[in-house]
């Protein structure tokens, strides 16, 4: 679920570092991190970083934290719920100035916020499971537009109902998404692949939250699967044309 977006000199990261894998998935390599953390390319020069919420297969508030000492002009967008884990671990002022909070209930509209070549758009849309699971958990979705230009949507954990996106169904289609990371598992239900053709409609998707035990080839993949671009190797990149 860690991915960094790249359009000319613009870069983004969204869920970078955390440590807890369940023994299911890829937790971000010793060394990536590590690099990540010292700004080492390709990981120089990094605008933003985004949390989508606070679950420790997305974020590890003590690595977040080396990653804004080490780099003092990155800003981090979270949900207040992680935003919070960070704040209470540091008293220096120019990291609280960096770490934003984002409260936003369910289904509100959201929240826009312009920032040099970005422009930050996010809402929540409960996390999987919902309502029986971690329905407390604020999930960010953050859709995000690097130089005016290209727009990318990463879900975190977000649930497939699609009455999470009805409530603000105008906003989906309010701007074109070139590239969707969705969890996975909306390549797994009709429900999912209905909200992701129907409501979002992005130019191209990428499923992420791979567990590690899905093969890298596609044709060794379970048929259910086969068809749809994942990630499953740390490391591993795309490179994404934007159409007119
Ligand atoms: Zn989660």
């Amino acid at each position: 679920m860690g991915v960094m977006i790249e359009r000319g000199s613009t870069k983004v990261l969204f869920d970078p570092l955390f440590k807890t894998h369940f023994d299911i998935y890829d937790p971000v390599p010793t060394n990536m991190a590590a690099a990540l953390i010292a700004g080492a390319q390709p990981w120089d020069g990094i605008d933003a970083v985004f949390i989508s919420h606070y679950h420790g297969d997305h974020v590890d508030p003590e690595m977040v934290l080396a990653l804004l000492r080490a780099q003092t002009t990155i800003r981090l967008f979270a949900p207040e719920q992680a935003a919070s884990a960070i704040r209470k671990l540091v008293s220096d002022a120019r990291v609280l100035e960096r770490v934003h909070g984002l409260v936003l209930a369910n289904g509100e509209a959201a929240v826009d916020i312009e920032l040099d070549s970005l422009l930050i758009e996010a809402t929540r849309v409960p996390h999987a499971g919902w309502p029986n699971r971690h329905s407390h958990v604020e999930n960010l979705v953050f859709r995000v537009t690097l130089d005016s230009t290209t727009t990318v949507m990463h879900l975190g954990d977000a649930d497939t109902g699609h009455e999470h996106y009805d409530t603000a169904s105008g906003y989906w289609q309010e701007r074109r998404t070139h590239l969707a990371m969705p969890p996975y598992w909306f390549f797994l239900s009709e429900e999912g692949r209905e909200v992701l053709n129907g409501r979002i409609q992005p130019d191209h998707a990428i499923g992420m939250h791979v567990p590690s035990e899905v093969p890298d080839q596609a044709a060794d993949r379970p048929e259910e699967i086969r068809e749809f671009d994942l990630f499953t190797k740390p490391g591993e990149s795309r490179k994404i044309l934007v159409k007119d």
